[in-house]
C-alpha cells in the first residue's frame, strides 16, 4: 500500500525527521506551497503543486482540489511553508530481493526520479558499507528511515527531495510503500477505510479525526461523568464519505444513546463532515465540536439543520452529559 505525502511525512515527524511546517488553509500566515495529495508521482510537472501566497491561497486551493491527475481525483491538499531552496537531494531505504537486506540510495542530485540520474552520481549499498561517503546529517536520516522501514513494514521508504534551506535539511516530500503482507498489524492516520474503532460499555458514540483529539475527547467526557459506548478515528482528510461510513458504525452499537462529533479539521474540511453528519439523518441528541479548515461554512450547514456546534471541546461534552 502506497501512502500519501501526508501519511508518509506524519511518519516522518513521528521519527524526528524534519519536515516543512504545515498549514491549514486558514491558518496561513507566509507564503506557501500547496499540494495535490494523490498516490501518482509528477505531480508538479501536471500542474498539482503549486506557489500561493497569504492572498490567493484559497483560490489556488479551489483550483487543486477537484483536479485530476494522471485519472485520480485530487480530493485532498497538503498546504506547508514555502522553502527556498538552495539544493534537492535524494534518500530513500528499499528492501534487496535477494539479500533480504536493507538498501540505501543517496544522490546529491535529487529532485528528478532517480532512474534519470547518473549512475556516477548514485551512492548505493548497506548502511554500513557506504556511510562513510554520505555527510552526518543523511548518515541520521538514514537511520530513521531505515527505523521506519522496520517498524511500519515499510518496502520503501524515499525522500525526494530532501531540499537544503538555511543550512538545514528538509523532507520535502514522502513516498512510502507499505508491504501489503504486513497490512494486518499497521493503520495509518489519514486511512481511507476503516479508522480505529473501539468498543466500550457506555452510552456516548464519540467520532474524532485523530488519535490524541479522540483519547482527550474520552478523557474530558469521563471528567464530566459521561460514558463513552465506543469511539471512532476516522483519522485525517475525512470526506463527505469517511464520516458517513464512521456515523453509520458507531451508531450500529445499539448502545449508543447520544453522539458527539469533534473534528479539528486540517486537511479534512468542516463543510464536508458537515455534510456528512447533515446527510446521515441522525436522530440520537447530538453534538459537534468543528473548528479548522472551512468551520464557517461546515457550522452554518449544521445550524440550517437545527444542530450545535461548538468552540471548545469542554463545552461540547457538557451540553452531552447535561442531556443525561
Ligand atoms: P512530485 O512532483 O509529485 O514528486 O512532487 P514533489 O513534492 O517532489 O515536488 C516537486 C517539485 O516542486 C520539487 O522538486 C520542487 O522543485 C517544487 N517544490 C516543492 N516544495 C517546494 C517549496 O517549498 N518551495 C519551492 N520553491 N518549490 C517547491
Ligand atoms: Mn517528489
Amino acid at each position: 500500500m502506497k501512502l500519501l505525502e501526508v501519511q508518509g511525512k506524519e511518519i516522518f515527524k513521528e521519527y524526528g525527521i524534519n519536515i516543512p511546517k504545515q498549514f491549514s488553509l486558514n491558518q496561513v500566515d507566509q507564503d506557501v506551497v500547496v499540494k495535490a495529495q494523490v498516490l501518482t508521482g509528477g505531480r508538479g510537472k501536471a500542474g498539482g503543486i503549486k506557489l500561493a501566497n497569504v492572498h490567493n491561497v484559497k483560490e489556488v486551493a479551489q483550483q487543486i482540489l477537484g483536479m485530476q491527475i494522471k485519472g485520480e481525483e485530487v480530493k485532498q491538499i497538503l498546504i506547508e511553508e514555502r522553502l527556498n531552496i538552495e539544493e534537492e537531494h535524494y534518500l530513500s531505504v528499499t528492501i534487496d530481493r535477494n539479500s533480504k537486506d536493507y538498501i540505501c540510495v543517496a544522490s546529491a542530485k535529487g529532485g528528478v526520479n532517480i532512474e534519470d540520474v547518473p549512475k556516477e552520481d548514485i551512492v548505493k549499498g548497506k548502511f554500513e558499507d557506504i556511510k562513510d561517503q554520505i555527510c552526518i546529517g543523511k548518515q541520521n536520516l538514514f537511520k530513521k528511515m531505515l527505523q521506519i522501514a522496520k517498524e511500519k513494514d515499510a518496502i520503501l521508504v524515499e525522500i525526494n527531495p530532501l531540499i537544503l534551506s538555511n543550512h538545514k535539511l528538509y523532507a520535502a516530500d514522502s513516498k512510502v510503500i507499505i508491504d501489503d503482507n504486513a497490512l494486518f498489524r499497521q493503520s495509518f492516520e489519514g486511512e481511507k477505510e476503516g479508522g480505529n474503532y473501539v468498543e466500550l460499555d457506555g452510552d456516548v458514540g464519540i467520532i474524532g479525526n485523530g488519535a490524541g483529539l479522540v483519547m482527550g475527547t474520552l478523557d474530558t467526557l469521563d471528567y464530566y461523568g459521561g460514558k463513552p459506548a465506543n469511539f471512532l478515528d476516522v483519522g485525517g482528510g475525512s470526506s463527505t464519505e469517511v464520516v458517513e461510513n464512521a456515523i453509520d458504525r458507531v451508531l450500529e452499537n445499539k448502545n449508543v444513546k447520544k453522539l458527539l462529533v469533534n473534528i479539528f479539521a486540517g486537511i479534512s474540511r468542516c463543510e464536508e463532515v458537515a455534510q456528512a453528519i447533515v446527510n446521515k439523518q441522525i436522530e440520537v441528541p447530538m453534538v459537534v465540536r468543528m473548528v479548522g479548515t472551512n468551520q464557517e461554512e461546515g457550522r452554518k450547514i449544521l445550524l440550517d439543520n437545527g444542530i450545535k456546534a461548538f468552540d471548545s471541546m469542554e463545552d461540547c461534552v457538557k451540553e452531552i452529559v447535561k442531556n443525561e
